[in-house]
Order: C-alpha cells, then structure tokens, then sequence
C-alpha cells in the first residue's frame, strides 16, 4: 500500500479479489439510492474498487494486473466483476467498463512505453474514462500546435475520471486515439445529461479546449478496428447482466415480503424472468469467450457478440415489463430499490445501433453457421 491507501498493483488471486468485491455489492446497493437522488459520483465505491486494486487489474499479469479484458484468459474473471458491479450499482460497472476499455486499448494498441505510462497511473489509481461520442457543435480534434480543441459528450465520469483515451482526427486526418490527463471539473457540463437512469455515472459534456494529450495511441482507425469493436459490447452486456440479477432478486424478494409469492400468476412471472435471466447468463459467458479471444474469424466473433448484445438486451426488456406487471406501483415508487434498478436498466439498454447490430449480424450467418463455444 503507499500513502493513500492505494495497494501498488491488483495484488493476490483472481478469485480473492472477487470474493472482496462480492463483499462490496451489498454496501454499493445501499449506496446507489441516494447518489442517483442526488446525481453524485460513487466516491466510495471507486475509493474501494482502488484500494481492492481493481483498478490496475486489466493489465496483463506482466505489468502486475490480472489480464481482465487484455488476455483470453481474464474473460472468466472480468465477467464475474462486471456482473457485481452491475448487481451493486450499475453506474459504478459502466465506470469500470469504460476503464477497463481504455486500458485495453492501450495495451492492444500502444508502444511499450505507453502501456508502461498507462500501467504505472492505473496502479496509482487513476480511473480512466472512455470519450468517443463527438459534441455535435464541436468535433474533437488536434491542432498543429499539438493541443485539442473540442468536446466530448456525453463521458461517464464527466469531471472525475483523471484520465481518458478519446478519439479525435489528427492534422493528418484520420480519426486516432489519445490519452489524456482530464481538465477540471469546470470543463465538465453535466446540465446536458438530463437522463431518467444512471445519474451516478455523471455522464456530461467535457470541454477539451487546450489540452496537450500525454500520448497518441495506435494508427488511424485503430478504434474501429474490427473484432474488437463489436466484440467489446460485451462487457456493457456483463453489467447489464448483474443489473437483471439484481431487479429479479429484489422482485422475488418484494413478492414474498408481501406474501404475494403463492399467486399462480406471479410465479409464472417469477419462473419467465429467471429464464430471461439465465438466457442472458448463458450468452454474455459464450460473448465473453468470443470478445476476449486472440484468435478466430473477426467476423464469426463480432457477429457472435452482436447476436449476445441483442439476447441480453431482449432478455432485459422481458424482465422490466414483467417486474413492472409483478410489482405494480411499487416498481415506480421513488426510493425503492426497484424502481431505480428499472430506471438506470431501460437508459443503459440505449447503446449505439442496436437495429444494425441485428442485422448485420443476421447478414453475417444467413449462409454460415454459429460457431460453437470452444
Ligand atoms: C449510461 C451511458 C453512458 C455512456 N457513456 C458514454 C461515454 O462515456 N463515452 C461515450 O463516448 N459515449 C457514451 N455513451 C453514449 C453511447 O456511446 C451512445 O452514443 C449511445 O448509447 C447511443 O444510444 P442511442 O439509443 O441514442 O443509439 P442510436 O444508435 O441513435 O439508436 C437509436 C435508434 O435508432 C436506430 N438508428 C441508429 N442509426 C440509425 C440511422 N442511421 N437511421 C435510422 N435509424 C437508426 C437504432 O437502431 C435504434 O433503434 C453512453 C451511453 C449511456 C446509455
């Protein structure tokens, strides 16, 4: 440990470090009311996650991480992490997703100097946060003079993460990845987010007006680069995986709290969400597989991740109408676990493209088969 309190690389075992982050989910959900009252990063929980040496373990076990999202074999690991996070507070697992994508890209696209950069701030602790999406009035690029000017939006962790890889085209054109140590907290506009579910991931608008980036990763188009694109939806798919576990939990829980649990009807309903549940269970473990492997067919593997993408989000979509027919009014009364379970679910369903996601997948095994799960 040094001073703060942070431990020097994600010391230990996999699977103890696992156990102590299963230890954290219930405090994280007891948490995560009153930060999404009132919109505030998880402090606490990231504090914990660092000082567990979460943070440093995506890197590969060289550089003292546990390879969660940069070797085949971390896929086991980093699903079961994402998944608690997701059980606990699912602001929290799209924070960390994001950190683990960061990290991932720099270990996969990066010199050796700048995976070791990159390294040495993750065991000291820094969070990064992933900014891709463009500011439509104000596109993100590098200047001549080697400093951005732009805006990212919307960035989860929006003024708390302290560094981030984001995308911007180069003077050379091209659209290349860059990381950068973040401005202030008055670079962050938050009043633009305005969204019904994940207040806590304080997604916002960041103004990136003059910074220096500390490094330029890969080459252009690197970030589009194909299986890995695709294929890390994964991993929103294991926190949205914990966040379904979660809302079935509380609503069995509700039911027999209420003596509601005999009812003929809301047993079928209990038995289709546990289905749903396990359907996604199934595919993000086959999707993990898939995403974090190095070798394969691009195309069998980001279309088998596409097609995992879409099962969780249908799969999800069945559990919030029937915990909303299971529950009634409870599952819309503020203050309740479920109702913000519901709430920060249905805003983080929403990611990119989910009808080109189908389909291309669809195009890609319309004369070809699923591969199977090795
Ligand atoms: C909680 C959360 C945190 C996020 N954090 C970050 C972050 O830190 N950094 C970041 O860069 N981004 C972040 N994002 C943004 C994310 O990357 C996407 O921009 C966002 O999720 C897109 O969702 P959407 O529903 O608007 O997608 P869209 O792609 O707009 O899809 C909406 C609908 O339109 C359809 N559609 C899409 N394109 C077309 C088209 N051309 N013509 C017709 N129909 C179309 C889709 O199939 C879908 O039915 C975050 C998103 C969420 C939910």
């Amino acid at each position: 440990m040094d001073t703060h309190g942070f431990r020097d690389s994600a010391e230990g075992s996999p699977r103890s470090l696992l156990a102590e982050l299963a230890q954290l989910t219930p405090g994280m959900q007891q948490r995560a009311p009153q930060l999404d009252r009132t919109a505030d990063f998880p402090t606490e929980d990231i504090d914990l996650l660092r000082s567990l040496g979460a943070l440093a373990a995506p890197l590969p076990p060289e550089l003292g991480g546990m390879g969660w999202g940069t070797r085949p074999e971390g896929a086991a690991g980093l699903m079961q992490a994402l998944r608690l996070l997701g059980q606990g507070n699912l602001s929290v697992g799209r924070l960390y997703e994001a950190h683990v994508n960061a990290l991932r890209l720099v270990v996969r696209f990066g010199t050796p100097d700048q995976v070791g950069a990159s390294a040495r701030d993750a065991m000291d602790g820094h969070l990064f946060g992933l900014w891709v999406t463009d500011a439509p009035q104000a596109p993100l690029r590098l200047q001549d003079n080697g400093i951005l000017c732009g805006s990212k939006a919307p960035c989860s962790g929006a003024g708390y993460a302290t560094q981030a890889l984001v995308t911007a085209r180069l003077p050379s054109g091209g659209s290349h990845m860059l990381i950068i140590r973040t401005p202030g907290r008055e670079c962050a506009d938050r009043t633009g987010w305005g969204t019904q579910g994940m207040r806590s991931a304080c997604n916002g608008l960041v103004e990136l007006d003059g910074v220096r980036p500390t490094a330029i990763i890969g080459a252009a188009g690197d970030y589009l680069c194909q299986p890995d694109f695709s294929a890390g939806a994964w991993r929103t798919s294991a926190v949205t995986l914990g966040g379904m576990e979660a809302l079935v939990t509380e609503m069995r829980r509700q039911l027999v709290k209420r003596e509601r649990h005999g009812d003929p009807h809301q047993r079928e309903r209990v038995g289709k969400a546990l289905i749903a549940q396990e359907t996604a269970r199934f595919w993000v473990a086959r999707a993990a597989i898939f995403g974090e492997a190095h070798d394969g067919d691009a195309k069998d593997i980001a279309s088998t991740v596409n097609l995992a993408r879409i099962a969780v989000e249908t799969a999800c979509l069945d559990v919030l109408r029937i915990a909303q027919r299971a529950l009634g009014l409870a599952a819309f009364r503020q203050g309740e676990l479920a109702e913000l379970l519901l709430r920060d679910l249905a805003t983080y369903l929403r990611q990119p493209a989910p009808d080109e996601t189908l389909a291309e997948a669809a195009a890609h095994f319309m004369q070809r088969a699923v591969p199977e799960t090795p």
